[in-house]
């Protein structure tokens, strides 16, 4: 285009108006291999709304005019309310519209596999309303604890209609649900929580108490209600606080300020104080931690699958940009050692997308009773953090590098800042690389993880190596220094062997050459002699659908 100083030329088109399911081959052939439709109606729909030029552009702007707070009205009266951007509510009614939130819990068999293939899908749309939606997903394994309130709640949870007024939760067409958990003087150890929770009264929805104190991050101040720890006299308990009363008047959450944040901008997360603020006890008092983390376990598989959509948006990017993008005489996905980059940020995709949606075929099996053997209880114990690990630890690197390939073109900005996110809240590196050693400290894993691995025993020598060594450490147990060392190394053992069943020969080879053998994986591009780069990257070239 000529525009009179000069002509634009050279620049790649907008990556927009695709098929994001459709496009997406190891995604694809990740749900065949669980026993999903690779085409399934639904989501090839949320696939073609996802990746169109319009919903861009919401997402575009509800990133671009940011949630203000307003703490009163014009009179001075509190309304703690968090004004968005139209386009942030119409992100949200598109996500409830799909199921991404409650619906998985009164679906059928694999409903737990489809919406994570969807929730990988709309976050490369835009993952910031992605919060309250998966902290409305995840809240229903605790909130069966209450059987009053889950009898209420559970069916506005997983209705589709997105209904934003601040009502009454039984008043509403739809509700998401929120938790509250860190403190100014204690965030990844809750126990050190000051917030205090005094016995009311007996109601309908069981012991009613009085919250006074803080949360440092109350994300989605706007949700219906919020999972909350508080000091009670039995300890350090769950509690219910919804925001409208059943009486129709606001609870007591003021909210002091939103934080101001590096990534996941168009969602509010807030600061906030109780003071005598109404609370329902879920579960037993003074079991508020389990209570809790029943919740966080979710939230903990959605930043994994977060990681990974992000992840395929910023590969997406770099594959549709350097095809157009032309240097020193051709495209620059034609150069060499662009293509090496290029192929190794695919498998590392492709891994991170075959893990995360591992986790959520062992939470669709257990939620469904398919877990005769207890085999996927183990896997979804175990794999849970070891994914959210890594596959968050390597997307900001990930980002990184995918970013680079398009030079300084800022269009993955938000990509990038959105990355760190994911491995700092719902529990940090440290803190998942511990849990794993928790986990295995309840029973025993190395069987059923020499199970999972089986159908890629002998495959590769590298494979076997590393695999031999992880299942002696898990048996001997490791000490906390070396935690990380062995999430890395089970994380790796578990994608080349998901990746031998389902990301072809070229791509298991590729992955077990570059990230099991040899030397160690520090930056992107050096995948040694003899990977087959085409093969790699024919397979993860979005074709268009
Ligand atoms: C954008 C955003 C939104 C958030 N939203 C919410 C929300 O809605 N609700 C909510 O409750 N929280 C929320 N959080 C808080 C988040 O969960 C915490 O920031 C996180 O759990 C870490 O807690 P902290 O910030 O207090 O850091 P700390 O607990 O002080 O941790 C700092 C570092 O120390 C490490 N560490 C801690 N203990 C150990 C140990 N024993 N051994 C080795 N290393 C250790 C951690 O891994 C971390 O790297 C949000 C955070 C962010 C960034």
């Amino acid at each position: 285009m000529t525009q009179g100083t000069h002509e634009v030329t050279n620049q790649s088109e907008p990556w927009a108006d695709v098929n994001l399911l459709g496009t997406h081959q190891a995604l694809q052939d990740a749900l065949r291999f669980h026993g999903e439709r690779a085409d399934d109606p639904a989501l090839t729909a949320l696939g073609a709304e996802a990746g169109s030029a319009a919903l861009q552009e919401q997402a575009r702007l509800a990133n671009l005019h940011k949630p203000v707070l307003h703490t009163h009205d014009r009179f001075g009266r509190r309304i703690d309310e968090v004004e968005f951007h139209p386009s942030y509510h119409t992100l949200m009614q598109r996500a409830l519209h799909h199921g991404l939130h409650g619906t998985p819990w009164s679906g059928g068999p694999g409903s737990h596999v489809r919406r994570a293939a969807g929730l990988m899908v709309f976050t490369e749309l835009e993952p910031s309303v992605l919060c309250p939606v998966t902290m409305t997903y995840a809240v229903t394994p605790a909130l069966r604890a209450n059987p009053a309130l889950h009898a209420e709640w559970s069916g506005p949870l997983a209705r589709t209609a997105y209904d934003a007024r601040p009502l009454p939760g039984a008043h509403k067409t739809s509700v998401t649900l929120g938790m509250g958990m860190t403190e100014k003087q204690g965030g990844s150890d809750v126990r050190a929580n000051t917030t205090r929770a005094e016995y009311d009264s007996d109601t309908p929805w069981g012991p009613l108490y009085r919250l006074t104190g803080h949360k440092w991050f109350f994300s989605a101040p706007m949700c219906d209600a919020h999972l909350v720890l508080a000091q009670a006299e039995a300890g350090l308990s769950c509690f219910f606080v919804p925001r409208m009363l059943p009486d129709g008047t606001r609870n007591s959450v003021a909210i002091q300020r939103l934080k101001d944040k590096l990534g996941n901008q168009a969602n509010a997360s807030a600061e906030v104080e109780f003071d005598r603020t109404a609370g329902w006890l879920l579960g037993e008092a003074g079991r508020g931690i389990p209570q809790i983390l029943s919740m966080g376990a979710l939230t903990r598989l959605d930043c994994a699958l977060s990681s990974a959509g992000l992840m395929h948006q910023a590969l997406s990017l770099a594959l549709h940009h350097t095809s157009q993008r032309r240097a020193f005489g051709k495209p620059l996905d034609q150069h060499p050692l662009m293509r090496n980059v290029l192929a190794d940020l695919a498998l590392e995709s492709e891994a991170a997308v075959a893990l995360a949606l591992r986790v959520a075929r062992a939470v669709d099996r257990t939620e469904h009773g398919q877990d005769p053997h207890g085999h996927e209880g183990v896997m979804r114990r175990v794999l849970t953090p070891v994914a959210k690990f890594w596959i968050c630890k390597r997307g900001s690197h990930f980002a990184q590098e995918a970013m680079e390939c398009l030079g300084g073109n800022g269009v993955m900005a938000r990509v990038y800042r959105e990355m760190p996110l994911n491995s700092i809240w719902e529990g940090a590196g440290n803190i998942m690389a511990l849990d794993l050693l928790r986990a295995l400290r309840q029973g025993p894993v190395a069987q059923a993880l020499a199970h999972e691995a089986a159908p890629a025993r002998g495959a590769h020598a590298a494979l076997d190596r590393l695999l031999d060594s992880v299942l002696l450490r898990v048996d001997a147990g490791v000490e906390e220094t070396q935690a990380r060392r062995l999430a890395r190394d089970l994380a790796l053992c578990m994608q080349a062997a998901l990746l031998r069943q389902h990301g072809g020969e070229a791509v298991f080879e590729a992955f077990c050459a570059s990230r099991l053998a040899g030397d160690a994986h520090d930056a992107f591009g050096q995948l040694p002699p003899g990977v087959d780069l085409e093969a790699v990257l024919g397979r993860a070239r979005p074709v268009s659908s």
